[in-house]
């Protein structure tokens, strides 16, 4: 039943405004390898990459999963490439006009040495981290779609090329509209009967009546009966088979998140998510280090420096950068190279619209250590399946297939984008 045609046609329909079609075609999709002869068949022969420069750079600010940064580079050779940021990037703005004056006339090929020009020029700046790094990841972004439909060819083969064809994404179900331990486990269950093989939620619950004290990070008895109750019941509805994650936002202090993850210890996590704020590396991998259960953490670390530590202390159990905010494409694939030298798996945080969930494919497929990807719009079908033009970030039985069209391969509707303006914010030079 879990795999039946009903259920395939149900998932196509839900995550594809094009649906059946869309399903179908993917099937010859997901078994073919043969992207890199198609695309170097398509490189277009006449274009000079040496001349390729800048010529301007324009932005916009939508509303989604918080609010999403767009940037588009133009050149002098007609070609456009566009990226996305999130998170930290309110009011960054300013901070992309000075991007601007600083990338015309460089050739956006030189992917890495565009990037480390605005991060060394920036480093009085805040380059170190926040919202500087956020946006210069819209940058990375954008700057790696331009160089890749310059070439003809899909951005991870730029990276070197692809381990696997198909990208596992894992359905974040958020807060619980019920704090009912069968309605999460409902939840969570019908996200594996779309498809899903991995299911995440919430696990904090600041609003939990048995909270003795709403600003500290103390979890009381009957809040960690409640945790193990919502986890119990939502393991036994989706059984041993898929993977089940859980979030704690960094809301708890070390003993507290010590005692959690230890009862949690049955349930046999694919991880439990930041129990601790990620800042302290020696209280992560205290953490880490008394429980079987698996810790992940990093959806708020910024540059390869920000995961140092962390690793080097083997501090967490597997990572989760954020692609769109700890630096871009590059960054992240430095990262998780720099996690597979201590064999630590690499799931990223991701929240972005699909143009920058392609992009996180394309990282996802070019490193070995890679787990699981997060998808976020469970609530915002309605704009995930508007905004592209193709149906290339279609998600199918739990899976993206990862696309050969040059660059990123996804191009977003802009009369949608402007649907979801922020007011009174830039939508490409227009307020
Ligand atoms: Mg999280």
């Amino acid at each position: 039943m879990l795999y039946s045609q009903k259920t395939q046609q149900r998932t196509a329909s839900l995550l594809s405004r094009r649906g059946f079609l869309g399903m179908t075609s993917g099937i010859g999709a997901s078994c073919y390898l043969g992207g890199l002869s198609e695309a170097l068949a398509n490189t277009p022969q006449a274009s000079a990459p040496s001349d390729l420069k800048i010529t301007d750079v324009d932005w916009a600010y939508m509303r989604g999963h918080g609010v999403h940064l767009l940037v588009r580079i133009h050149t002098n050779q007609g070609v456009v490439g566009m990226g996305e940021g999130i998170d930290a990037v309110r009011g960054s703005s300013g901070l992309m006009e000075w991007f601007r004056d600083q990338m015309i006339g460089e050739n956006p090929l030189n992917v890495d040495r565009v990037w480390e020009k605005l991060r060394r020029r920036g480093i009085f700046h805040g380059a170190q981290a926040g919202m500087f790094v956020a946006a210069l990841s819209g940058v990375d972004l954008a700057l790696w779609d331009t160089t890749g439909k310059a070439l003809g060819l899909p951005v991870y083969q730029l990276l070197g090329g692809k381990f696997r064809d198909k990208i596992r994404m894992y359905c974040d179900t958020g807060g619980a509209r019920s704090e009912r331990p069968e309605d999460l486990a409902q939840g969570a269950r019908e996200k594996i009967d779309m498809g899903f093989t991995a299911v995440k939620f919430d696990l904090d619950n600041a609003a939990d009546p048995d909270r003795w004290d709403t600003f500290n990070w103390t979890a009381s008895n009957s809040e960690i009966d409640h945790m193990v109750a919502k986890v119990a019941a939502t393991r036994e509805a989706i059984g041993t088979k898929y993977d089940l994650m859980c979030d704690c936002h960094g809301r708890y202090d070390l003993h507290s998140a010590m005692r959690i993850a230890k009862q949690l210890e049955p349930y046999r996590l694919h991880f439990l998510e930041e129990p601790v704020p990620a800042e302290s590396v020696d209280a992560m991998a205290e953490i880490t280090h008394s429980t079987s259960t698996p810790i992940c953490a990093g959806e708020n670390l910024y540059l390869r420096y920000g995961f140092r530590d962390l690793l080097e202390q083997q501090a967490v159990d597997m990572i989760m950068p954020d692609i769109q905010k700890c630096g871009g494409l590059s960054e992240a694939r430095k990262i998780a190279n720099l996690a597979e030298t201590y064999y630590i798996p690499f799931s990223p945080h991701n929240v972005v619209s699909p143009l920058g969930t392609m992009a996180s494919c394309h990282v996802c497929a070019s490193v070995p250590n890679f787990s699981v990807l997060e998808w976020h719009w469970a609530g915002r079908l309605e704009q995930w399946n508007a905004l592209p033009t193709t149906d290339d970030a279609t998600i199918r039985d739990g899976h993206i297939t990862l696309t050969d069209k040059p660059g990123i391969g996804i191009d977003l509707d802009l009369d949608v984008v402007r649907k979801y303006a922020v007011e009174g914010w830039p939508v490409f030079g227009k307020i």
